[in-house]
């Protein structure tokens, strides 16, 4: 039986990887219409589009993350210094344009994928220091629980990507999705007012993350 709010309680972040793009601008149209607050974690991008980009996100209340400046797997992963360079590049570049420094961050592929058990044969610290060095620059990492499936074609069928997001739901009380908005993510940006729509009538509530809220990390630090 439901006894009280709490039971009923449903959360919904949404989470957009990969842009500024003008999908960016689309998806920040929709949230708008659907006064739905999100997070993106973005990538770096100097040319004044994105930096006004940046400036949007913020401006309308949705929260910046950091999804590393650079985004190229090959120089990340050299080392956790080069790492954290690249990090840090991304928070200074973040701060100095909109004046608000991320606390918010997501792995490029999430934290546990292949590339990360490839570099750790070779380096098997690598991620416990990467991890450590986040904490210490204030920044949580997000995964994620629901995915929209939009990274699995290019440009996958809109169709798909609402049918795909609505079924790995599964009724969770808390959701983290991902999507993305990068350049070419068209069919995510048609996906999202009736993804939006139904989760609404399902009765969840719409969050952007921050350091305290729920979360999901892939990689357990059990050696
Ligand atoms: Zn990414």
């Amino acid at each position: 039986m439901v006894t009280g709010k709490e039971n009923t309680q449903r959360t919904a972040y949404l989470t957009f990887d990969d842009g500024p793009s003008t999908n960016t601008l689309h998806i920040l149209n929709i949230l708008r219409e659907h006064n739905v607050p999100a997070t993106f974690f973005v990538v770096g991008n100097e040319s004044d589009f994105a930096r006004r980009v940046y400036q949007r996100i913020v401006n309308e209340g949705h929260v910046l993350g950091n999804h590393t400046y650079s985004h190229d797997y090959e120089k990340i992963y050299q080392s956790a210094d080069a790492f954290m360079q690249d990090v840090i590049r991304m928070q200074d570049f973040l701060e100095n344009t909109t004046g608000s420094r991320p606390e918010v961050f997501r792995f490029p592929a999430g934290s546990n994928n292949q590339v990360h058990r490839q570099v750790q044969t070779e380096n098997p610290y690598i991620m416990v220091e990467i991890l450590e060095a986040l904490r210490e620059e204030g920044l949580q990492y997000f995964d994620w629980n629901v995915s929209s499936t939009d990274a699995a074609a290019v440009t996958l069928e809109t169709e798909f990507i609402i049918e795909n997001t609505l079924y790995n739901m599964g009724g969770r009380r808390n959701a983290i999705l991902l999507f993305h908005d990068s350049t070419p993510k068209t069919s995510t940006v048609e996906a999202l007012p009736e993804i939006i729509q139904s989760l609404k009538e399902q009765g969840y509530t719409f969050k952007s993350l921050s350091p305290d809220s729920f979360y999901v990390h892939f990689r357990h630090l059990v050696f």
